[in-house]
């Protein structure tokens, strides 16, 4: 009994790794399954024009319904799968999830998915997306692939490449997180984005700190001259929204208008259903 024990913690305890590795290990092995086993699901939050308060479309958000752990955020899992190479599996299933989820929406509405830099450097990137626009016949303009400011610093004439494909195809593509990389404003030129993201340091304060102000205005005014259109991101208040109508933002997303949400839960679809138009 003892023994067993002993043994048992020897197993969980190995090779004097600390805590955050032994989970980091304990979550890569489960998220081999979890995919299969349907525990990944994407949750959806608003992005809403500014001057007319109207819902443009939704971020899918990817979540892990962990059977013991409950809801594991993907700050901590994508980090694993990007490593384990998994992400290529899941970012795989997201896109194709997120196009078919499109389709139950207006059809003016759009969706828009995040992309890791792993991804950005796999062969089925491209025919994944291909083919899910085909199967569901939505317009590619439809789609937003949102990548960081680091797409571009790793291997980037390869990443550049796969960029231009992917604006071949037809759909948008923003650039997420805007202010927090180590980009330089060089990057803006390099490729013809149709979005900025503003990240959400920089629209925390925007109400109280001038230092954040300028820098909203600066790069609403840099995206606009280079026919970019600005999101900002993490928009908690109203007195935000406020500064960022006057710095000319485009569209806002944040906890203001909704966090993210399952599919189901989203309130701005207004597509007729059969079934309702029968009853009327
Ligand atoms: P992101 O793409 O920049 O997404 C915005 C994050 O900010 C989301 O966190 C969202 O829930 C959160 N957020 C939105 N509004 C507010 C707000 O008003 N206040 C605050 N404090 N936070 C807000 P989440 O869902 O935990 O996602 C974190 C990151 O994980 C995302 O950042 C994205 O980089 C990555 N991610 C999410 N889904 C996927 C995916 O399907 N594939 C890949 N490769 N990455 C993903
Ligand atoms: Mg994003
Ligand atoms: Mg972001
Ligand atoms: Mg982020």
């Amino acid at each position: 009994e003892a023994k067993s024990q002993g043994r048992n913690r020897q197993i969980v305890f190995e090779d004097g790794m600390d805590q955050a590795a032994q989970l980091r290990r304990a979550l890569e092995l489960d998220l081999r399954g979890a995919l299969g086993k349907g525990e990944l699901c994407l949750h959806y939050q608003p992005l809403v024009q500014i001057d007319s308060g109207e819902t443009l479309g939704y971020e899918a958000l990817i979540r892990w319904e962990h059977p013991e752990r409950g809801v594991v955020m993907p700050d901590t899992f994508i980090p694993i799968a990007e490593e384990s190479g998994m992400i290529i599996p899941i970012g795989e299933w997201v896109i194709r999830q997120a196009i078919d989820d499109l389709t139950q929406w207006p059809d003016n509405m759009t969706v828009s998915i995040n992309l890791s830099p792993v991804q950005m450097r796999s062969p089925s990137l491209i025919t994944t997306l291909v083919q899910g626009l085909a199967a569901t016949g939505v317009e590619p303009k439809r789609v937003c692939l949102e990548i960081t400011e680091n797409v571009l610093m790793q291997d980037s004439d390869a990443n550049m490449a796969t960029l231009h494909k992917l604006h071949e195809i037809g759909v948008q593509i923003a650039l997420d997180d805007f202010g927090t990389g180590y980009s330089s404003l060089n990057y803006l030129r390099s490729f013809p984005f149709d979005k900025i993201k503003i990240d959400r340091c920089f629209v925390d304060e925007i109400d109280t700190r001038e230092d954040c102000q300028a820098i909203v205005r600066s790069v609403v005014d840099l995206a606009r001259s280079l026919g970019m259109t600005t999101t900002a991101e993490g928009v908690e208040r109203d007195d935000q929204v406020e500064h960022l109508r006057r710095e000319g933002c485009s569209e806002v997303q944040g906890y203001l208008f909704s966090k993210a949400v399952p599919q189901d839960q989203l309130t701005d679809l207004r597509k007729p259903v059969h079934s309702h138009a029968q009853r009327l």
